[in-house]
């Protein structure tokens, strides 16, 4: 009996789950309109009638929560990519590399009925390359006229073809079974990122806010480490420099320099992007522009970064380009549009001149150091006796749930979990959390709390 909730920095998660490994990534891969979307609508339960006529659907996330006979994973969607005809081969292989990189298993499709094309052939390249676990989806079979069309697909070299019709569900099932095979349970990500090594860190946020200007910086000033570090892995990607006496990892700085973004369809590749440079953090750093109004663009990122459960430093660039009167501006924009974000460290600076880019560093430090904070049980469970003492959970017809016992069950970030007799209400459980940032710091990191009942 178990009722489960978690907080994330900005509230309970939508869908109230309370595990502390982080879930296993399915990437759902292929060239445009093979039927990627119409399969991930379905895998996700949603209606048919999301999935548009016409490629380029604008998308707000990459990433969704689903769940297959009890199994729950983050489905990574990469449908809707609007590409350009010119070097749709090219564009259609960078975008799949990235989704590869961020999947512990891959779901690639192929149209069944048109068979493999050299863009498939290309995917497949780098499927084989990166090492991951592949189901191969034969899409758009839909009905038995169309098998002997799956069957060539055995030439692909992938194994098994799984003949599917992801418009009318036929052999969606299998091909779930199979994909659940394929997953491990728990995602490799968190464990990729070896302890006691040199801190990952993400520069992120959206185009034109100043991140290469921030990289160039960072590494034009500062030694950039030639040798490989003990007990880093090297991705060419990644540039390991030292600042402040020790060396720092940035990862996937390729895709920062890379500045291939500028074309439609770059709102979601970027995302994209996002996504596969947080997951290799440890600590992200968002930049925002400071000059203009924050966007929603500057927010979806934070959360992002909140929601993968990574260390967060605020960077306010551009701030050479301040007036005095936007300043006021700011600060109200700020109060109300990252107010889920007050425990992050904020920085001022200017990437352009330097100034002030000194302050980062030790900002990463502040929020890496609260991502690694462990709270002896003890000093928990007086924390919340007293907690409680002071201001007990609300009757809620004529029940009150009591609070038992808490413990820590992870760092990096740190989550927690509650046991109680009941269920606690979503505004006792922030709180909690706000008493815990009180009390613990916790400047920089998101923190979880999940509640078990226990009658
Ligand atoms: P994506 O670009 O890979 O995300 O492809 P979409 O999901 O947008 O699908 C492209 C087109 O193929 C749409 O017109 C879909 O309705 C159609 N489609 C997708 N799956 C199937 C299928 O299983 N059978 C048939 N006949 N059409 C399909
Ligand atoms: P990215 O797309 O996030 O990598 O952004 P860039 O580093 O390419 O910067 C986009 C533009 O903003 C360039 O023209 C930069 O010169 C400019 N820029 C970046 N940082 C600053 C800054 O601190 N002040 C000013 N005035 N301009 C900046």
């Amino acid at each position: 009996d178990e009722d489960l909730a978690l907080l994330s920095g900005d509230g309970v998660d939508e869908d109230g789950t309370g595990s502390s490994a982080p879930l296993p990534v399915l990437a759902v891969v292929g060239r445009p309109n093979v039927g990627k979307s119409t399969l991930v609508n379905r895998i996700l339960g949603r209606r048919e009638a999301v999935v548009e006529d016409k490629p380029g659907v604008t998308r707000d996330r990459v990433s969704y929560p689903a769940e297959w006979a009890g199994r729950r994973f983050t489905l990574v969607d990469t449908g809707g990519w609007e590409v350009d005809v010119a070097g749709i081969e090219a564009r259609v292989a960078e975008q799949a590399e990235v989704a590869i990189s961020l999947a512990d298993a891959v779901l690639f499709v192929v149209d069944a009925t048109v068979g493999p094309t050299a863009t498939d052939e290309r995917v497949v390249r780098l499927l084989r390359k990166s090492g991951k676990p592949v189901v191969l989806c034969a899409n758009k079979v839909d009905g038995p006229r169309v098998e002997a069309d799956a069957t060539e697909l055995w030439s692909l070299g992938l194994g098994e073809p799984h003949p599917v019709s992801a418009l009318h569900g036929r052999g969606t099932g299998d091909l779930l079974d199979a994909a659940m095979d394929a997953l491990p349970t728990v995602s490799k990500h968190g464990a990729a990122i070896p302890e006691g090594g040199p801190r990952r860190v993400a520069l992120v946020g959206r185009p034109n806010v100043g991140k290469s200007s921030l990289l160039n910086k960072v590494l034009g000033e500062e030694r950039v480490v030639v040798d490989s570090v003990a007990g880093t892995t090297r991705d060419p990607v990644d540039e390991i420099v030292e600042l402040k006496g020790r060396p720092w990892v940035f990862v996937d700085t390729a895709g920062i320099r890379r500045r291939v973004h500028q074309t439609s369809g770059a709102d979601f590749y970027a995302s994209l992007r996002t996504q596969a440079a947080i997951e290799k953090a440890e600590v992200a750093v968002v930049l925002v522009d400071a000059s203009v109004k924050i966007t929603e663009q500057d927010t979806r990122v934070i959360s992002q970064v909140i929601e993968a459960g990574r260390a967060l430093v605020v960077a306010y660039n551009k701030w050479d380009l301040m007036d005095e009167d936007r300043r006021p501006f700011l600060e109200r924009e700020i109060e109300q549009d990252l107010v889920q974000v007050q425990w992050a460290p904020r920085v001022n600076f200017s990437a352009k001149t330097g100034w002030h880019t000194d302050r980062l560093v030790p900002a990463l430090e502040r929020s890496l150091a609260s991502w690694d904070t462990r709270i002896p049980t003890g000093k928990l469970n007086a924390f919340l006796g007293e907690l409680v003492a002071a201001h007990p959970h609300p009757l809620r017809g004529g029940k009150q749930p009591r609070i038992l016992f808490a413990t820590q069950a992870s760092t990096r970030p740190p989550r927690f979990v509650v046991f109680a007799t009941g269920f606690l209400e979503a505004g006792y459980r922030r709180y909690i959390e706000r008493r815990l940032r009180e009390t613990f710091g916790f400047e920089g990191t998101p923190i979880s709390i999940s509640v078990r009942v226990r009658e």
